[in-house]
């Protein structure tokens, strides 16, 4: 794996949707900040830190860890606290995200609940897999979900057409 991979995904998104992505130095940043977010990461049953720094559309960042609970499903991961955080204080369109983790021998991958929550702010916006070491690997919401459902399926005039062909 390795560099292929990264060279082909960014081969495929250019001249489309990553156009706009964020600078070197603004990624680095982010992925700084999602290193820090771990650290606050609250997980005693699976010791499996995860943090994330989420850049909004005005350059505000909000960070996120995991938060585990002794009833297990209640748990949240560290992507969706940060949108979550983001989104209670108003801030709905994002440029990026960065995920860190302890894993030394891969780049962090969220979850699929992650993947959808991201998917429901944009399928186009840049998602930064790292490793410790900072390293990582540019990917974007709609690499990560291809064939997504979104916010636009659920419009009325589509929910209404189909209720009708019954
Ligand atoms: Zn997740």
């Amino acid at each position: 794996m390795g560099d292929l991979q990264i060279e082909m995904l960014h081969g495929k998104d250019q001249g489309s949707q990553l156009l706009h992505h964020p600078d070197r130095v603004t990624v680095e940043g982010l992925i700084h900040q999602s290193l820090e977010a771990k650290e606050f990461a609250y997980c005693p049953y699976s010791n499996f830190r995860v943090g994330a720094a989420l850049l909004a559309h005005d350059d505000r960042v909000f960070t996120g860890c995991n938060v585990e609970n002794a009833c297990n499903n209640l748990g949240v991961c560290a992507e969706r606290n940060a949108i979550a955080k983001a989104v209670s204080e108003g801030c709905r369109s994002f440029k990026a995200i960065a995920i860190a983790s302890d894993l030394h021998d891969q780049f962090i991958s969220p979850c699929g609940g992650c993947r959808q929550f991201m998917r429901e702010f944009g399928a186009s916006w840049a998602v930064y897999l790292t490793k410790p070491d900072g390293s990582y690997k540019e990917m974007n919401v709609s690499e990560l979900l291809p064939v997504s459902f979104g916010p636009e399926d659920m419009s009325m005039k589509k929910v209404v057409k189909i209720s009708n062909e019954y």
